[in-house]
């Protein structure tokens, strides 16, 4: 750690302000710190608040890393099933201490992980999954691999998370789970979907890939629902370039989901069920075992810097950073993710907000474009075979039907986001010189239009 680093009191102060974010009442902030010569928007001319200075670059990687990729390299142990002691089975028994559950199965892919878990849990042709339409396109590959519907239910526009009364509005008879995403790496509102899943006997399959180490009410994020997954992928808080994994204390369900994942061949060398080849191999495992010395620090860094960017954010009118569900005792910060609200910029789109930031050299982005029930995948499942035999003719029309997010379509709108895997790995300068930027076009948001 480096000088840089927040004060223990700072660091407190500034993580209960961000759980508190949601709470957050607005009053006009007292600016001024921002130096009066670069007062003129760097769009219009004027001097740019950040040049010359680099973010932490993204994927991480360090000499441990390049140690453990020869090591593997050299030991002829490629495939995990060669070795008990290979890097894949070495790296799932210290994800599941590290995750504080029982049991492990590594992955290609995330998505790999959540098809695994879709199929383990006997999720089939007929069936339906309720999760969210503001996601990576993996959530919902892994339920049509299964071939069962991907029910989309509506956000919380301040969250950016699953809607809890809205899942519960989506269920039918056809249920069988919900796989709530933790977006940003920031917690669902787990307590509700919970007591929705427990209530009408619903399996919760948590799609964790951006959300790992993450605390929600004591517990790590992935360990509440029934199974858990996760990410490795190149942009992922912990990467292998591609990679995922599953995680549950269910012995009998996670030795189903290992079957699965190898070709429907169980651990006793029995072939058993219907299962696509899904192993993580021993190279991606290695570079995982190399880049787990410092993965909890980096997380506590990211959370540091979160903390004090929503500390600093929080009163600049017109900006509303991620909302926290109460219980949220830390995020992975995959993204840090803000609202913004043209309103209080004199009606200014988005599209020129983030302009005139980047000239001030601080990139920040739209995340997702538009939702998943805006994509044409729904238009070509309704007209498969297998989605035309397996649900009626009434309930493909009310899908059509119901097939609407209003939230989702402004959250796309209205959301900008730093991905934050590499750039919440800066020091504290770097934060200032996002806030400073956001306030210096809030400033002169006059001249934007
Ligand atoms: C990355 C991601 C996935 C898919 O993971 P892959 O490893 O890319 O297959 C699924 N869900 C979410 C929320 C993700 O961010």
């Amino acid at each position: 750690m480096n000088k840089n680093n927040l004060t223990r009191r700072q660091f407190i102060a500034a993580a209960s302000a961000a759980s508190l974010a949601a709470a957050a009442s607005r009053k006009v902030p007292a600016y001024g710190n921002i130096s009066r010569k670069a007062s003129k928007l760097a769009i219009l001319g004027g001097e740019p608040i950040r040049r010359n200075k680099s973010w932490p670059r993204w994927p991480y990687w360090d000499e441990n890393v390049i140690d453990s990729i020869v090591k593997t390299t050299k030991s002829r142990i490629w495939c995990r099933i060669q070795s008990k002691s290979g890097t894949v089975p070495t790296f799932e028994k210290k994800f599941a201490k590290l995750m504080g559950t029982k049991f492990c199965v590594a992955t290609g892919s995330g998505t790999q992980a959540l098809h695994t878990c879709v199929e383990a849990l006997g999720i089939d042709a007929g069936d339906e999954v309720i999760t969210s339409p503001y996601t990576d396109p993996g959530t919902i590959a892994s339920i049509l691999s299964a071939r069962a519907l991907p029910v989309l239910a509506d956000l919380d526009r301040q969250s950016y998370q699953l809607d809890p009364d809205d899942v519960e509005r989506r269920i039918t008879e056809n249920t069988k789970a919900i796989m709530p995403v933790h977006m940003m790496g920031q917690p669902c509102h787990m307590q509700k979907i919970m007591a929705i899943a427990n209530k009408h006997n619903l399996k919760v399959i948590e799609d964790a890939c951006q959300a790992h180490l993450a605390v929600y009410q004591g517990k790590k994020l992935g360990t509440i629902g029934h199974l858990g997954c996760f990410s490795f992928q190149a942009s992922k808080t912990i990467a292998c370039g591609e990679g995922g994994a599953i995680i549950g204390n269910d012995e009998e369900l996670m030795d189903k989901c290992y079957t699965v994942h190898n070709h429907g061949t169980s651990r006793r060398g029995r072939t058993e069920v219907a299962g696509p080849k899904y192993r993580m191999n021993e190279f991606e495992a290695a570079v995982l075992l190399g880049q787990l010395p410092g993965f909890e620090e980096r997380f506590a860094r990211r959370n540091e810097n979160a903390a004090y960017l929503t500390f600093r954010l929080r009163d600049i009118p017109g900006i509303f950073p991620q909302k926290l569900y109460e219980g949220t005792t830390s995020g992975s910060y995959y993204i840090y993710a803000m609202t913004y609200r043209k309103e209080y910029f004199n009606d200014a789109d988005r599209s020129k907000f983030l302009k005139a930031l980047r000239a001030e050299g601080i990139s920040l982005s739209p995340y997702i474009g538009q939702g998943l029930h805006k994509e044409p995948w729904t238009e070509h499942i309704l007209n498969s075979k297998v989605y035309q035999k397996m649900f009626s003719r009434k309930r493909l029309q009310r899908y059509r039907e119901e097939n609407r997010c209003p939230n989702c379509d402004k959250v796309c709108q209205e959301m900008a986001m730093i991905w934050a895997s590499g750039p919440l790995l800066g020091t504290k300068e770097d934060m200032d010189d996002v806030v400073n930027a956001i306030v210096k076009v809030y400033e002169n948001r006059n001249k934007l239009a």
